[in-house]
């Protein structure tokens, strides 16, 4: 049993994990870990226990051992050892930085021999039934569904690779599992028809990667800043089962998809760059989340596409071509650059100020000029396609407000817009200041 002076070792930590899991499916232990080793099942789930998470709980026992050890160093509030946690930030650093140096350097290296279009770039979503903490800011997550597309300004989304994952859900998680696809993506648990093998999801994901391998390396997986953790923990299963020690990387879609945009307009007259604080807002309205028609076949049937993995990636490749494309004077071509429904279809704009809060859009066309995306109310009439009587339906709901670009706003050449919202929808206009 554990010894304070020396750490917790694995098997008291699965102990904990364990007693939760119970405790979820009804169990109770009034005599509390005394109960917990005195069940026979204990020891039958710890010796079952697939490699991968028996390895999760060493790692937590060598954690709790080092800290244990470092005693004397000075703690935070919270019991956190301070030195761990500036380590700890300092990496974050150092990873941030370096991501924003490669991205920088490949886009210069695409502007330079003019084949930025041709630049592909790999973007991955997933989805999942449920996470579970396995270490301190760790978590194990359980997929779902999975997709990772090729990406390129020049020919958009291509060489999708989709799966719906099947594995087994433990009883103590079933309820959160239910919860998670209820509320999200509605993919059933342990569907028959989805993916269990692992080894196999690695094999096809490093296949659709080898194409853009750098000598040896695997090219960096772009997603949103929010999923890093669930793309993480996929990729870790993935290796696991494959045996391989496979260390991939992750970086923001929303630093490339500023990087991009930035690049693209640096020779516009007006300046329309956008810092990574804003293209992180803009990027997370998903201005094509309305665009029907993108999801996976499993979604088709479920009433939930724009949680679809497949949806998603496409949506993400519209919204950078959206962003980016028109200044680098790629054509766009529809079904590439934008949906093929272009009754669907919404402008950035649309996306910007109207997707996601239903409501919001142009009141007066004339009094808009620029909007926060750099984008002239003529360009916005022409790709929106809106019908008359939506149109008409905007006008008559709409009150006026103004907004401050915080990009222009920082370097003193704020851009004040006129736009028509309804007033119920102010306050999910994030980082954007409204007057
Ligand atoms: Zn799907």
């Amino acid at each position: 049993m554990p010894k304070n002076n020396k750490g917790q070792n694995a098997f008291y930590f699965f102990m904990i994990d364990w007693k939760k899991e119970q405790e979820k499916a009804g169990k109770s232990f009034p005599e509390g870990l005394r109960d917990v080793q005195r069940d026979p099942q204990l020891s039958i789930d710890w010796k079952n226990m697939p490699a991968h998470q028996k390895g999760q709980y060493e790692a937590r026992a060598k954690d709790s051992k080092v800290k244990s050890q470092g005693t004397t160093a000075k703690k935070t509030t919270l019991g956190e050892n301070i030195a761990d946690l500036l380590a700890a930030e300092k990496k974050k650093q150092e990873f941030q930085q370096n991501m924003l140096q490669y991205i920088d350097s490949v886009i210069s290296m695409g502007v330079q021999h003019n084949s930025l279009g041709k630049m592909k770039f790999m973007l991955v979503h997933a989805n999942w039934f449920y996470r579970r903490e396995v270490g301190i800011n760790q978590y194990d997550f359980c997929p779902a569904e999975f997709a990772v597309a090729e990406f390129s300004l020049d020919r958009g989304i291509e060489n999708v690779y989709h799966e719906v994952v099947s594995t087994k859900i433990p009883l103590g998680w079933r309820k959160d599992a239910l919860e998670t696809s209820q509320e999200t993506h509605k993919i059933t648990i342990e569907h028959p028809n989805g993916q269990s093998d692992f080894a196999y999801m690695y094999r096809r994901l490093v296949k659709v990667l080898a194409s853009n391998k750098t000598g040896d390396k695997y090219p960096p997986l772009f997603t949103m800043k929010d999923l890093t953790p669930a793309i993480n923990s996929l990729l870790k299963r993935m290796c696991e089962a494959a045996g391989n020690l496979d260390n991939f990387v992750i970086y923001s879609l929303e630093a490339l998809f500023a990087a991009l945009r930035n690049v693209a307009t640096q020779n516009v007259k007006d300046d329309c760059s956008i810092p990574l604080v804003v293209a992180e807002n803009e990027f997370g309205k998903d201005t094509f989340s309305s665009v029907a028609g993108l999801e996976c076949e499993f979604h088709k049937l479920l009433d939930a596409p724009q949680y679809c993995s497949m949806s998603i990636v496409k949506r993400w490749g519209f919204t950078i071509c959206d962003y980016s494309c028109e200044y680098l004077d790629i054509p766009m071509i529809e079904g590439v650059h934008y949906p093929m429904n272009k009754l669907s279809f919404n402008s950035r704009t649309a996306g910007t100020l109207n997707i996601q809060m239903n409501n919001l859009s142009i009141n007066d066309h004339n009094n808009v000029g620029v909007s926060m995306t750099g984008v002239s109310a003529d360009h916005r009439r022409k790709v929106s396609e809106r019908t008359e009587k939506d149109e008409q339906r905007r006008r008559n709901v709409c009150k006026s407000l103004e907004i401050i670009d915080h990009s222009k706003y920082t370097s003193n050449t704020v851009r004040i817009l006129r736009l028509s919202v309804l007033i119920s929808n102010l306050l999910l206009l994030n980082k954007i200041r409204v007057l």
